[in-house]
């Protein structure tokens, strides 16, 4: 089976739970190798890889690759895509990842699918477009297929695959050079999951009534296991940090399970969670439009709701 290069993408050395579902994803497709680019990769991440179904893991370790934005990524697997010839490209639809993604299909002269949230034979991608306001069924027509897909688009599978490494040297052009990176500042991590890597969502809106009360909304989330979302009426008023905005102008999270706790269900915010698999909506007006949408809804005050729900999930632990 033809071979499928899967971006890995990593924290210091850890390999994320992406790339897990991409390998699981390009085994069901053809055979999947890993592609590792910058320094640091450890024996653990070699065998997270292997246990998920790589058959090769291509290894370029060199500092430069890190050392600009993302060009250097973008250069170095055009290379292998020449090198290699493999029948597609997966890549996570981060925002690294899409534009790494955009520039490999530059590079290559290949078509692009971003934000596949389903990945079937033949390459067809099942794609939210338009602000996830409408979704398609896309194949690509020219060149190797770069499909950058979704987080939590596929359930990660172990399987193990040979995990046999190979280095690959990549020359880097000027123009790969331009923007160089001085600084990273660690983001501290909280002990929530990461909010578009969950596989939970809570999301709070306007209807949480005030920055205080959004312990209501991360209590529930904390007792699921759960990231903190929010609305931007919510992040606007300066209730909950911008970075924990969904929609069109904030995140795009497309988990196993959203609830939406006092949203209305505008289309920006759809635009950034409406390919969740389950979608449940709190929310004091039947007539909201997030009902439309929800698989479950709840009439009601989100702080009688909420609160007594959190108290049901905590007993059944
Ligand atoms: C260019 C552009 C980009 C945008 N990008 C985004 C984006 O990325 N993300 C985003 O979210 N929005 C975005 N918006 C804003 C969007 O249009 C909406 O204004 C916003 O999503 C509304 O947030 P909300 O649902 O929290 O508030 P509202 O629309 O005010 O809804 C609040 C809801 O809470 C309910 N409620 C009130 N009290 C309670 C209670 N006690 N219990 C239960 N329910 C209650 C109400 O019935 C209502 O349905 C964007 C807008 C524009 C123009």
């Amino acid at each position: 089976m033809s071979e499928i290069l899967v971006l890995v993408e990593q924290v210091e050395g850890e390999v994320k739970k992406v790339t897990l579902e991409l390998l699981t994803l390009a085994r069901s497709l053809g055979t999947p190798a890993a592609v590792w680019l910058g320094p640091g990769i450890t024996a653990d991440a070699k065998a997270k890889l292997a246990e998920y179904g790589a058959e090769k893991i291509y290894v370029g370790g060199s500092e430069e690759l890190v050392q600009y934005v993302v060009a250097p990524k973008a250069e170095a697997l055009a290379q292998l895509v020449a090198d290699k010839s493999p029948a597609a490209v997966l890549v996570a639809a981060t925002a690294e990842g899409k534009e790494i993604a955009g520039r490999l299909a530059v590079k290559t002269d290949s078509g692009v699918i971003t934000d596949a949230v389903g990945l079937g034979e033949g390459f067809v991608a099942d794609q939210s477009i338009f602000g996830g306001g409408v979704n398609v069924r896309a194949k690509v027509r020219r060149g190797t297929p770069i499909v950058a897909v979704r987080p939590n688009s596929t359930a990660p599978a172990p399987s193990a695959g040979a995990g046999a490494e190979e280095e690959i040297a990549v020359t880097l052009s000027d123009a790969a050079k331009a923007t160089r990176v001085v600084e990273r500042v660690k983001q501290e991590k909280g002990a929530r999951p990461e909010l578009t890597e969950a596989a939970i969502v809570v999301s709070g809106g306007r209807g949480v009534g005030s920055a205080e009360n959004f312990s209501v909304i991360e209590g529930l989330a904390d007792a699921l296991g759960a990231a903190v979302g929010a609305s931007r009426a919510a992040t606007d008023a300066g209730w909950y940090p911008h970075q924990f905005q969904v929609g069109q102008t904030g995140k795009t999270v497309s988990p196993q399970l959203y609830i939406a706790a006092g949203i209305s269900g505008a289309i920006q915010h759809r635009a950034g969670m409406q390919t969740a698999k389950t979608i449940v909506a709190i929310n004091k007006d039947p007539e909201a439009p997030i009902f439309e949408l929800a698989d479950y809804g709840v009439v009601g005050d989100l702080h009688q709701v909420v609160p007594q729900l959190t108290e049901e999930i905590k007993k059944r632990k």
